[in-house]
């Protein structure tokens, strides 16, 4: 089943926006990235599978429910853990990300 990837989701009531930059990658070496001042997940798009964004996504959903939820006490280590695992449920419900409704903020 196909899910499309909201622009803007909800953890514990924050409003989070989704959306690509694609320097990225070449700025902070890192494939995703939470800015949580500004309620943000930033995800790199270009070179980027849909399971490798996918699994991205589901990282950095992690680091804002730690956030939110777990008073930021998770390490990367950890995070990593339970974002795959966390990626590895949804794929074996059946779910797919549809990537078709996030694009580069500006545009
Ligand atoms: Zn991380």
């Amino acid at each position: 089943m196909k899910v499309k990837v909201p622009k803007v989701i909800k953890i514990g009531g924050i409003r989070v926006r989704i959306f690509y930059e694609d320097k990225l990658l070449d700025n902070h070496s890192k494939y995703g990235q939470c800015r949580f001042p500004e309620g943000e997940i930033v995800i790199q798009e270009r070179d980027m599978s849909n399971d490798t964004k996918s699994q991205t996504l589901c990282h950095e959903i992690t680091h804002w429910l730690d956030k939110v939820y777990n008073n930021y006490q998770f390490d990367e280590n950890t995070t990593d853990a339970i974002g795959q695992g966390l990626y590895a449920l949804l794929v074996d419900m059946g779910i797919e990300f549809d990537w078709s409704n996030i694009s580069e903020v500006d545009k």
